[in-house]
C-alpha cells in the first residue's frame, strides 16, 4: 500500500516530465489507474491519493469490485476484449468503453444502456500493427463504423485505443503511436467532439504522450506486477 502511494506520485511525475519535454500541458493527459487483478481496498486506496479514473478488463471481476466501491465517485473504464453476452453488465457497470471493435456490439450497447443515464462514451480500438491475436478495427475501417456509431442516442463517441506490439528500442515505439495520432486527427475533421486517444502503457508511456496520447492506460507502475 505504501508503494501504491510512491508508484502513484512517481507515475504523476512522470507525466508531468514527458509533457513538458513535448510541450504540452500535463493537464491534457489523463491517467487511467489499470486495477485488474487487483482488490478492492487497493483501488481505494489509489482513490484517497485523488486518482478518479479506474480500469478494468474482465465484467465478473469488475462488478464485484464496483459494487464494494459504489461510495465512490469513480469513472469506470472497461478496457478488455467485449463478449456479446456481457454487454448488458458492461452498460450498467461503466461510464467508458475502450474496446469497440464491431457495429454488432455497439448495438447492443446502445439498446442496453438506459437513455435516461449519460450516453456510454465509446473509444474504437485500433489493430494499428495488424496482429491476428489482437482485437480492433484496422485503420480504414474507422470512419465508417464511427459514422455508424455516431447515429446511435446511447452513446457518445470519444475517439480511439490502441495497443501497440511491444517495441524493445523507443524509435520503433513511435510507429504506431504517430499511426494512431494521425488516423485520431482524420477522425476529429468529420467528428470533432472526438477528444481522447487512448495510448501509452507502462513501458510506453512516454513516447506515447509525445505522440499526442490524451489518456495513458498505467497498470504495474501504480499497483506492481500482476500474478
Ligand atoms: C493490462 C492493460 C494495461 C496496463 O498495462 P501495464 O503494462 O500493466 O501498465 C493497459 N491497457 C490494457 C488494454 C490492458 O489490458
Amino acid at each position: 500500500m505504501q508503494n501504491i502511494e510512491k508508484n502513484l506520485r512517481r507515475v504523476r511525475e512522470d507525466i508531468q516530465k514527458s509533457a513538458q519535454a513535448c510541450h504540452r500541458n500535463p493537464e491534457d493527459i489523463t491517467l487511467l489507474a489499470v486495477s485488474k487483478t487487483k482488490p478492492a481496498s487497493e483501488i481505494r486506496h489509489a482513490y484517497k491519493l485523488g486518482q478518479r479514473d479506474f480500469g478494468e478488463n474482465y465484467v465478473q471481476e469488475a462488478e464485484k469490485k464496483i459494487l464494494e466501491l459504489s461510495d465512490l465517485d469513480i469513472n469506470w473504464h472497461f478496457i478488455g476484449p467485449i463478449q456479446s453476452n456481457k454487454t448488458r453488465k458492461i452498460c450498467e457497470l461503466f461510464d467508458w468503453v475502450h474496446s469497440v471493435d464491431r457495429l454488432k456490439i455497439a448495438h447492443r450497447l446502445n439498446e442496453h444502456r438506459d437513455s435516461r443515464s449519460a450516453p456510454l462514451n465509446i473509444l474504437l480500438q485500433v489493430n494499428i500493427d495488424s496482429e491476428a491475436s489482437k482485437s480492433g478495427i484496422s485503420p480504414e475501417q474507422v470512419m465508417s463504423l464511427a459514422k455508424q456509431i455516431q447515429s446511435l442516442p446511447n452513446l457518445s463517441l470519444r475517439g480511439l485505443m490502441a495497443i501497440p506490439q511491444p517495441r524493445d528500442n523507443e524509435r520503433q515505439q513511435h510507429i504506431p503511436l504517430k499511426a494512431m495520432f494521425n488516423l485520431f486527427n482524420e477522425l476529429r475533421k468529420i467528428h470533432p467532439q472526438c477528444d481522447t486517444l487512448s495510448m501509452g502503457m507502462s513501458a510506453d508511456m512516454q513516447v506515447a504522450i509525445a505522440e499526442g496520447s490524451t489518456l495513458v492506460r498505467i497498470g504495474t507502475a501504480i499497483f506492481g506486477a500482476r500474478k
